[in-house]
């Protein structure tokens, strides 16, 4: 097989980053989120490397020193990018503004009194993919604060079997891009609550109590150390930047201003708030409410008692003042997300497709299709990624290799992808013909690029790999790679022999190009023993 120079072994290149990245002694980790070997806690000449950076930090850091946003205005960006969720919204806002102003209250005044206030830590309850978190990483990106999100399961209460509570706080230092000034005022965000409080067979659950135990602590007020015992790379770090600074990091990070938010979809909630609600009142009376309406009505209608039958330590629930349930997303809110939510999954379709400059025009038709699809799910707006990743899945495989640049996308394209992009390409055939075509010239350019030699392709050889590359479903270029690998060999000893550079390449050569090519040597070679024996 022939030697592509232009493509970099992958271990060459992995190497060669490495010793780059060592030299500078920089971390391959993108900034903001995601995992950093290095503890992701920057020592102080590495965050001046990154203007942006300190500028998104200072900006940040002044809106939070003189925080100044209404609820209504945190409600109306909200609005931008999250469908429903009217109460949430509201609730919410409040809460933010609510804890943004005692923060600042505490900066103006460092001696006030906190000991009777009450952290707007907020529990949401609610269905999955409703838009919970988005809510919450939206107000965050708003504020300018880091995000962290975590599944309470994944915790236990020792930390040496699964996570530790206190890397939350950590994670948002990293995300912080290690910077604990802006992390001290950061959202953590804890999914799954729920299944923490659930009794056991045995009663309650005693690992679960020892992890709602943890994270009172962290709601409450603590410093969080910021070296995990088990992060030993960290502690190189640390160690690294002290010899670099001479001056120890700052070790621990205080959880006062730091707000949380727990979620989960306390499926059975609903049922012993209605029971409480039957026994004590009338409840809501006879309704024609579907369940899922019913059931969002007792959700809102939760007091402190119900999270303590559920398995809840009081002191835990205790800490949770703010409460609000989500509501479950209808076939129509689905689609109000296609069509107007910023950021909408449907508007990454649409610039991935755009990336290989390809427009798609969608119908109205196609828009429902997907929305009431999406709604059978059961999963929420998650549900919407699901449709549109079985029917743009074949789309976005085989588009870019055509030469289609628009295509629409009608119901028939959502009741059956694979029929519509079959139907599409065969309308297609003449475009997708001339792009292969180009393709074969390139083949040829590289060839003579690598090995010196021109490979001649006639009509014929064009059409022939053309249409071989239709019906095998094979690239150009892994056809030709695999025809004409012991091409370069056989054309060298050709041309030591005859002179020749140039080959012309035909319709037959490309049939049996193994064949053709030892005929081709052997002529040579014949060629050249008349040649000398004249
Ligand atoms: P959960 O309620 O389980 O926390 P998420 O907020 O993570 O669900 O929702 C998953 C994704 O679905 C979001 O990132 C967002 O793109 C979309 N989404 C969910 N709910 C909404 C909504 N109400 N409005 C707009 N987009 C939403």
């Amino acid at each position: 097989m022939s030697q592509d120079k232009e493509q970099l072994d992958p271990m060459e290149e992995l190497k060669k980053n490495l010793d780059q990245a060592f030299k500078q002694g920089k971390s391959f980790f993108p900034m903001g989120g995601g995992f950093n070997p290095q503890s992701g806690i920057s020592s102080p000449s590495e965050k001046k490397k990154d203007p942006e950076v300190d500028e998104g930090r200072e900006e940040a850091l002044k809106r939070i020193h003189g925080f100044n946003l209404k609820p209504k205005e945190i409600r109306d960006y909200l609005d931008r990018f999250v469908i429903q969720q009217t109460e949430a919204k509201k609730v919410i806002s409040v809460a933010i503004c609510d804890h943004f102003n005692h923060v600042r209250r505490c900066l103006e005044n460092p001696d006030l009194k906190e000991r009777d206030y009450a952290k707007q830590n907020v529990i949401l309850l609610g269905p999955t993919g409703v838009g919970k978190t988005y809510l919450m990483r939206n107000v965050a990106k708003l504020i300018g604060v880091p995000f962290v999100k975590a599944d309470a399961t994944k915790f236990s209460e020792t930390g040496y079997v699964g996570g530790d509570v206190d890397d939350l706080v950590r994670d948002l230092v990293k995300n912080a891009n290690g910077d604990i000034d802006l992390a001290q005022y950061g959202i953590v965000y804890i999914d799954e609550i729920d299944k923490i409080a659930q009794r056991g067979e045995h009663g309650r659950d005693v690992s679960g109590r020892g992890v709602q135990i943890n994270l009172l602590k962290l709601m409450e007020e603590t410093d969080v150390n910021l070296q995990s015992q088990t992060d030993l790379i960290g502690q190189m770090q640390a160690m690294m930047d002290f010899q670099q600074t001479g001056k120890p990091r700052q070790k621990t990070i205080n959880t006062r201003h730091i707000l949380f938010i727990v979620s989960g979809a306390f499926d059975k909630l609903g049922e012993s708030v209605k029971k409480r609600l039957a026994t004590t009142t009338m409840g809501f009376g006879a309704s024609r409410k579907s369940e899922e309406e019913e059931s969002e009505d007792f959700l809102n209608e939760v007091e402190t008692r119900d999270f303590i039958d559920y398995g809840f330590e009081p002191e835990f629930i205790g800490r949770l003042p703010v409460r609000v349930a989500c509501q479950h997303l209808l076939p129509e809110d689905l689609l109000q997300i296609l069509t107007s939510s910023e950021g909408s999954i449907l508007a990454q379709y649409l610039a991935d497709f755009d990336g290989y400059s390809i427009k798609l025009d969608v119908s109205e038709e196609a828009l429902e299709k997907v929305s009431r699809r999406a709604h059978k799910e059961k999963t929420g707006a998650r549900g919407l990624m699901t449709v549109l990743e079985s029917v743009f899945r074949d789309f976005k495989f085989e588009l870019p290799s055509t030469g289609i640049k628009q295509f629409k996308v009608t119901g028939d394209t959502v009741d059956d992808p694979s029929s519509d992009l079959k139907k599409l390409l065969r309308e297609n055939i003449s475009e997708q013909r001339s792009v292969l075509m180009s393709e074969v010239t390139t083949y040829g350019q590289r060839f003579e690029n690598q090995h010196g030699f021109t490979l001649d392709f006639d009509e014929g050889a064009v059409l022939a790999l053309v249409e071989e590359s239709l019906d095998t479903d094979k690239t150009i270029r892994a056809l030709c790679e695999l025809k004409f690998r012991d091409f370069h060999h056989g054309l060298t000893l050709i041309s030591r022999n005859t002179g020749q550079t140039i080959f012309p390449i035909t319709g037959s050569v490309v049939k049996n190009a193994e064949k053709e090519l030892s005929d081709w040597v052997v002529n040579s070679y014949r060629q050249q023993s008349e040649a000398e024996s004249e």
